[in-house]
């Protein structure tokens, strides 16, 4: 049994009376990377923002780290994009993430330049953010999420609106901050082929709760199994 970073079990959520989750269970295993794949309106920003804490959940249990207490020892653990990144966009991308150091009282300077390659914006970070395009803005974005190395990252449909090139980035670059700091990382999507090309987990949301959680190898089965090309010979 894989150690899990994430478990949540018979998760439920209701907005008034309107129930967005109902009975979800949810299990991340430790340095993967876990799509969860959803149409819109399935619940899936809904799940992460209660995984991050930043709304409530009515009924079940959540375990982060194992432990059910979300305190700000284990939230500076996780980085996050939630909605839009918003940034001060008079200013350079450096200028963005020295505040965000300076405000987590970051010290290695060096951990800057790092970003920058990582996310390859080293010959952009003294451009002002509002001529960055989308896609360098989502990269900016994900250098603020990691700037700490955290052991867990929650991306709410990071890809979306990506060209295929811009996509094509961001894929290689969660694999880089898995492979690299260990990272599991968390990403939803409602484009399921994307997740194959990244994900080692798939996790399918519908209906208000989990339907079916696999690993790629488990889903590449089922493929073969299910999908098979039938030849005539
Ligand atoms: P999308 O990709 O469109 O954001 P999603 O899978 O992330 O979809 P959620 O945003 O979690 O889905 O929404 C799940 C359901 O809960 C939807 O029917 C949505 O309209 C509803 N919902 C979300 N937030 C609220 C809210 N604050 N108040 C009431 N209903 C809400």
């Amino acid at each position: 049994m894989k150690e899990l970073v994430i478990q949540g079990k018979a998760v439920t959520k209701n907005y008034g009376s309107f129930r967005a989750l109902d009975s979800l269970d949810i299990s991340i295993p430790k340095g993967s990377i876990y799509g969860l794949i959803g149409l819109n309106g399935a619940g899936k920003s809904t799940l992460l923002k209660i995984l991050l804490g930043l709304i409530k959940y009515d009924h079940g249990e959540i375990r982060i780290f194992d432990s059910d207490k979300l305190d700000i020892k284990k939230l500076n653990k996780i980085g996050s994009i939630i909605e839009y990144p918003y940034f001060y966009e008079h200013l350079t991308g450096e200028e963005n993430l020295c505040i965000h150091a300076d405000f987590l009282q970051f010290t290695d300077k060096n951990r800057i330049n790092e970003i920058f390659d990582l996310v390859d914006l080293s010959s952009a970070r003294h451009k002002r953010v509002r001529e960055y395009s989308l896609g360098m803005r989502q990269r900016l974005a994900i250098g603020r999420a990691i700037l700490q190395k955290p052991e867990l990252l929650i991306l709410d449909e990071p890809i979306n609106a990506l060209d295929p090139e811009g996509i094509k980035e961001m894929r290689e670059l969660f694999k880089t901050i898995n492979r690299e700091y260990g990272t599991t990382i968390l990403i939803s999507s409602h484009i399921l082929s994307e997740m194959e090309m990244m994900a080692d987990y798939i996790g399918i949301i519908s209906d208000k709760h989990m339907v079916k959680e696999m690993s790629m190898d488990e889903l590449k089965e089922v493929t073969k199994k299910h999908l098979r090309i039938e030849t005539d010979d």
